[in-house]
């Protein structure tokens, strides 16, 4: 029996250590950076500790601390931390989970006596947590049978239940997360930090607290057990934590630019628009102003689509339930889609999407190659069952007005029309004032519907449109939907945070299931590919993406006033309206503010409404026919500027629409 092992490394190579030789083993020997960055290692493809004995001809990879496979651990095994501090602060404390999260964890706890925590007692909790990490406490991964480890959680109640509930439980999802809390069909593991303080868990972790620290309690949430609001109501601690104290602030920093960008707050503060209480949740209303931007991004998509060769259609709000059978939504998307409504004995539902109508407004007639490909436009309103725990401003919300289109187009036109409807995609989110674009193309998963080859020619069209916009991408291999192969199209933002925007996919169930057929050159019948294609994705989120964006500060063809005129007193009124009447004739959208309060205030006002320009006329300025411009962002204003001067280059900036302007 040979006393060496050998494991094979993702590169391909492979490696010979001695027999016993643990994940840490391997990352010293190849190296003391790497030693340094793993916390955990994947053994045939499972995460397992550092610490564990590696198996002879293993697949292993090495998880390092800023992957967020390592952030994972760093991340779950500070959540350990957390409830060991809580259970030493307050005796008796019970724990519930405890999962890592994006960018964090949270733990949720019962503290006894129903006693709350309040946002001090995060300090005295991290400054415990902080203790255990200079302590160094290893963490020892121990493994147990179902009765022994009920015996070990005894005075745990919610661990209980979680050992107890799995192989009891119907419902998969807890049963899955309940595995992720170390129940296996018949053996329980639990990590043991200190004699006293252990915690149900498969792991992996890192080896000691000592590998922790760079880490930072949030807030304090409650939390209902199981999300059940019918059992115990626990308090849920949020943190955050990163692999080294420059992650950290820079995640911090994130969190406050995002912050003072949140949509929903500039929303109310910019007066755009609101979620009525009284209409529902997910379901906002847009005021003056919202509606304002709202419209001029209509528009300006309107336009465009028309120069584009689209033809405009309007389909209603609901249909049949015979029209989704056939489309399929109703097997395959029911969960997203609203009840039904009975009437005259049939049974209707609001639409989830409008293909099902774009299709019936292409089969209403016959059609030649010669009119391919047809090019189907909508602004259509859908609606979508969202859980009210999911609704997320604009971000998430329950009607979706899509700018959404259909083409039809035949076999030879894919590729082209691909190509050119990625650049218009493209061109269309630069004017809005994003411009770096990532992307993701999914391929055939392994159930699908349609001919092998088609969906080869698709996706080769979808790959040739990638590399000709020259936008970075990679492929979702198999992460298609079993119907159709995608580009999705991601911008990053002013703080580089990442949206998934538009989407273009080629369908080939609908057509089949439709029977659509054009008459080719041939005199024969065939079937069109389709494609879907959306743009914004949905009007209200792409609103709020823009609105976070740019903080609120529209470039400004899309600012809904633009230049604000404040006359320095009230003798000065006159000439203040008659420079807006102009300006207003020229199509600028200006607007009066009179000097019944304090110049300053009303300067400090118009910024904080985030206008591009506030002009200032006094006394000289009625001389000279000339205004006082602040301009958005620049901290002085340019005194006596030319009324003439000044309109031309706001005109010039508003005719150049999308250039885009680096926000605040
Ligand atoms: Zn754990
Ligand atoms: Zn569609």
């Amino acid at each position: 029996m040979s006393d060496i092992i050998t494991v094979r490394l993702p590169d391909g190579s492979s490696r010979d250590l001695p027999v016993g030789s643990t994940g840490a083993d391997l990352a010293a020997a190849i190296g003391r950076g790497l030693a340094k960055a793993a916390v955990a290692v994947e053994v045939d493809g499972t995460p397992t500790d550092l610490t564990a004995t590696l198996p002879d001809n293993a697949r292993v990879a090495l998880v390092t601390d800023s992957t967020e496979a390592g952030r994972h651990v760093l991340r779950h095994s500070t959540a350990h931390v957390l409830a060991q501090a809580v259970t030493d602060l307050w005796p008796g404390a019970r724990y519930a989970i405890g999962p890592p999260i994006e960018d964090g964890f949270y733990y949720d706890f019962e503290l006894p006596g129903g006693q709350h925590f309040s946002e001090d007692d995060l300090e005295r909790i991290e400054e415990r947590m902080r203790a255990i990490v200079a302590e160094g406490q290893p963490f020892v991964r121990e493994e147990h049978d179902l009765e022994e480890g009920l015996k070990l959680f005894a005075d745990q109640p919610y661990k209980v239940e979680i050992i107890q509930g799995v192989g009891a439980t119907t419902d998969a999802a807890i049963a899955e997360a309940d595995r992720g809390e170390g129940v296996a069909a018949n053996a329980v593991s639990a990590y043991r930090n200190t004699p006293s303080f252990v915690d149900l868990c498969r792991g992996p972790h890192v080896p000691s607290t000592a590998r922790l620290g760079h880490f930072k309690l949030m807030k304090v949430a409650a939390a209902y057990w199981r999300g059940d609001e019918k059992r115990p109501q626990l308090q849920r601690i949020y943190g955050t934590a990163w692999e080294s104290k420059a992650a950290l602030a820079d995640h911090l920093h994130r969190l406050e630019e995002a912050e003072k960008r949140d949509h929903r707050r500039l929303g109310a503060e910019l007066d755009l628009f609101h979620f009525p209480p009284e209409i529902g949740g997910g379901l906002p209303v847009f005021h003056p102003k919202g509606g304002l931007i709202r419209k001029l991004m209509e528009d300006y998509s309107r336009t465009e689509h028309e120069k584009a060769g689209y033809q405009f259609v309007w389909t209603p709000h609901l249909a049949k339930s015979t029209l989704f059978e056939q489309s399929g939504h109703l097997s395959w998307y029911a969960d997203s889609m609203y009840p039904p409504m009975e009437m005259e004995g049939a049974t209707y539902y609001p639409k989830p999407m409008n293909c099902p109508m774009h299709i019936l407004i292409y089969k209403s007639r016959q059609h030649s190659y010669r009119e391919l490909p047809i090019r189907l436009f909508e602004f259509g309103t859908v609606y979508r069952f969202e859980r009210s725990g999911v609704l997320n401003g604009l971000l998430r919300v329950r009607g979706i007005t899509q700018d959404d289109a259909h083409i039809f187009c035949t076999h030879e036109q894919l590729a082209p029309e691909l190509a050119n409807l990625l650049a218009f995609v493209l061109g269309l989110l630069r004017a809005f004032g994003l411009t770096q674009f990532e992307a993701e193309l999914a391929t055939r998963p392994e159930k699908f519907v349609g001919e092998p080859e088609e969906w080869d020619q698709a996706t080769d069209a979808l790959g040739d449109a990638l590399e000709s916009a020259g936008i970075p991408y990679s492929v979702a291999e198999g992460e298609g939907a079993f119907y159709a192969p995608k580009i999705d199209v991601h911008v990053r933002d002013a703080i580089g945070r990442r949206w998934q925007v538009s989407t273009l996919q080629v369908d080939f169930q609908l057509p089949q299931r439709f029977e659509l057929e054009y008459v080719g050159a041939d005199n024969n019948r065939h079937r069109p590919f389709m494609i879907h294609r959306a743009l914004f994705g949905s009007i209200e989120r792409f609103f709020g993406i823009l609105v976070e964006h740019y903080a609120g500060a529209f470039p400004t063809w899309l600012a809904p006033v633009q230049a604000r005129i404040l006359p320095v007193r009230n003798d000065h009124e006159e000439y203040a309206r008659s420079l807006a009447a102009d300006l207003g004739a020229q199509g600028v959208r200006v607007d009066v503010v009179d000097a019944d309060e304090p110049l300053g205030g009303r300067v400090r006002r118009g910024k904080l409404e985030k206008i591009p320009y506030v002009l200032v006329v006094g006394d000289d300025d009625v001389a000279a026919g000339t205004v006082g411009v602040n301009a958005r962002g620049k901290d002085r204003p340019d005194r006596d500027v030319p009324v003439d001067q000044f309109a031309r280059a706001l005109r010039a900036e508003i005719d150049s629409l999308g250039s885009p302007e680096s926000s605040t």
